[in-house]
């Protein structure tokens, strides 16, 4: 394939396992392939900001209409997020399953870095929180510079204002507190 593509240009190589890519690299160089084309470019704020978006973008569906986040969670131990069948995609789409795996995703983009709480998280799975273990959420889009400057000035606004307000909160929360364990002065 690289050989082929000496001419063309067109080949994004991306593994999972670094190894791997390392590997990719040598062969690039035995095969002559110019060595100045990365084979598997990543867009300057990928890095920070690589994680898993398929809740906004992508949904994988079985024959009976089951609904999956993605090919990869299409395991019997994973409860679909919906069914168009006697309902709608849109309906689906816009229902408690896909809006509760969004709200998962946001909340593993806006932290950095994120950790998988088993307790906290219903919907993605480790592998959607850890780095390299989805092979899907490291190969696609990463070398899309402009989608991911727009997604880093995005969350970098998110992540401000999500400080704010847990500042905020705290402060409230601090003062509830403080009230409640004051003692009343006598009337
Ligand atoms: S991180 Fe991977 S496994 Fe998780 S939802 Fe995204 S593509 Fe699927």
């Amino acid at each position: 394939m690289l050989a082929a593509d000496r001419e063309y240009n067109l080949l994004e190589i991306s593994f999972p396992v670094e190894g791997w890519n390392a590997m990719a690299l040598e062969l690039r160089d035995e095969l002559g392939y110019p060595a100045y084309r990365s084979l598997h470019p990543a867009a300057a704020s990928f890095q920070e900001n690589g994680h898993c978006f398929f809740g906004w973008y992508s949904a994988a569906i079985r024959g009976n209409g089951e609904m999956y986040p993605c090919c990869l969670l299409m395991s019997p131990d994973y409860k679909p997020l919906g069914n168009p069948v006697g309902s709608t995609f849109a309906k689906q789409w816009n229902g408690p399953g896909f809006n509760r795996l969004r709200v998962e995703m946001r909340s593993v983009l806006l932290r950095n870095p994120p950790a998988f709480e088993p307790e906290t998280f219903k919907v993605i799975r480790k592998q959607c929180v850890e780095p390299g273990m989805c092979s899907l959420k490291k190969m696609y889009f990463r070398g899309d510079e402009e989608f991911y400057s727009r997604l880093g000035r995005a969350l970098t606004g998110a992540r401000r204002r999500s400080r704010w307000k847990n500042t905020f909160l705290h402060a409230v929360g601090t003062a509830r507190e403080r009230l409640r364990r004051t003692p009343a002065p006598p009337k």
